[in-house]
């Protein structure tokens, strides 16, 4: 009997007039994952269908488990629409399960099949029956849910629905620039953001030699990792050091770091503008340091017009954590190299820093010569997926 891996969209069902958009971008971003296997993919307007080779199945289902816009997902067979041709496979599909409750469950899109659905479930329950011993029918609690999916050519038969990731497919609401720091947090709020269909580009400010290369190769990493969700990611790498020298030698130290933050606002913002996206992500988390309180943030967030998404702004550091695990960005983001916040960071940063004097203090330092400076030198890298196909089991 022939497999197939069957799709069901979820969220995406809800949106009406453009969801021929969102099930054409997911068909894309499958198609694109799976693009070195030999798959046939169609598509309804409720499910989409992939066909494989039998070898293939696991690391397709891998694959799949890194979708997004995927909601949930099962893998069927798939046969023609023949009443006889439905009971055999049923008899041949249940010889391989075990259970001892059960309910049949049939949905029949194609109206001409002559069976009405809960008179054809009850058929095939009772012809369960008659072919196994030691089974009931249980229609809260079965073991075994045996699906009969009913179209007008095909029927396809399965038992357990698997969940996928969810969230939107690859690339359908807009583009944003992620600041992406070595840390635990911002790759986090990447993936979130990913997960909400958005096309992210990652800015990365660096201050060498303050910091190091190896830092840098951290965020290349991190890239890596995420990029197994998306397409391939480019790398905005800042150089950051003489602005952020110049904020040391002019700025009080306890606005140190709030001057610093709203520098790297100002240059992402102008690197969003340049790259024709529509907000800014970061990792930041309300109250997690000095700069993060919500008093900090609106000093900061004062110098940009630009929606900031911060997508783990209201979650407790071990709720990142474990994202950040399950993702596998973890272990890199634990990585000792320091980051040019670390390396600048005063004794007693400032929590409730006030707008004004921050501007007052910046007119000391010609920074937007400098940004423009740095405009110039920003070096781009597109980092593309690892090439292997070791994933972390999600479900
Ligand atoms: P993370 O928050 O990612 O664990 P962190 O703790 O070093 O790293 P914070 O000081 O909490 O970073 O900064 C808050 C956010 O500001 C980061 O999540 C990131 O989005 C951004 N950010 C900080 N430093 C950098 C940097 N060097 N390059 C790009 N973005 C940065
Ligand atoms: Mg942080």
């Amino acid at each position: 009997m022939k497999r197939v891996i069957m799709i069901k969209y979820g969220e995406l069902t809800t949106k009406k007039g453009n969801r021929n958009f969102f099930v054409n971008s997911l068909y894309k971003s499958i198609l694109n994952k799976l693009k070195k296997y030999n798959v046939f993919i169609s598509k309804d307007l409720s499910r989409m269908y992939i066909e494989f080779e039998e070898k293939d199945l696991d690391n397709i289902l891998k694959r799949v488990n890194k979708i997004f816009g995927i909601h949930k997902y099962n893998v069927a067979y798939k046969i023609n629409t023949s009443i006889d041709e439905i009971k055999e496979s049923i008899l041949d599909i249940i010889k391989k399960e075990e259970f001892n409750t059960f309910k049949v469950e049939t949905k029949r899109s194609d109206k001409d099949f002559p069976i009405k659905s809960i008179e054809f479930s009850k058929q095939i329950g009772g012809l369960i029956l008659k072919n196994k011993s030691n089974i009931k029918v249980d229609v809260h609690k079965p073991d075994l849910l045996l699906n009969i999916e009913i179209r007008k050519d095909f029927t396809f038969i399965y038992t357990n629905d698997y969940c996928g990731l969810g969230g939107y497919p690859n690339n359908t609401l807009g583009k944003a620039i992620v600041m992406l720091s070595g840390g635990i947090d911002s790759p986090v709020a990447a993936y979130l953001a990913i997960k909400r269909g958005i096309h992210i580009e990652t800015v990365y400010f660096e201050a060498i030699p303050h910091t190091s290369l190896e830092a840098r190769n951290k965020v290349i990493e991190l890239c890596k990792k995420l990029s197994v969700y998306t397409n391939n990611i480019k790398l905005h790498i800042v150089p950051f050091t003489k602005l952020q020298e110049e904020i040391y030698k002019k700025v009080d130290s306890e606005y140190v770091i709030t001057i610093m933050r709203r520098m790297m606002y100002r240059i992402t913002e102008r690197i969003v503008q340049k790259r024709k996206a529509e907000a800014i992500v970061n990792g930041e988390s309300v109250g997690q340091v000095a700069s993060q309180t919500l008093t900090s943030m609106k000093a900061i967030n004062s110098v940009t017009n630009l929606p900031v998404i911060r997508p783990v702004s209201c979650l407790d550091k071990l709720e990142i954590i474990d994202l950040a695990k399950k993702i596998d960005t973890y272990d890199i983001s634990i990585l000792p190299y320091e980051d040019c916040c670390t390396v600048f960071v005063p004794k007693h940063p400032i929590i409730n820093p006030n707008p004004n004097y921050c501007t007052e203090m910046e007119k000391s330092i010609d920074y937007e010569k400098m940004i423009n400076d740095i405009l110039l030198n920003i070096e781009t890298i597109t980092i593309t997926e690892e090439d292997k196909t070791e994933f972390n089991d999600l479900l």
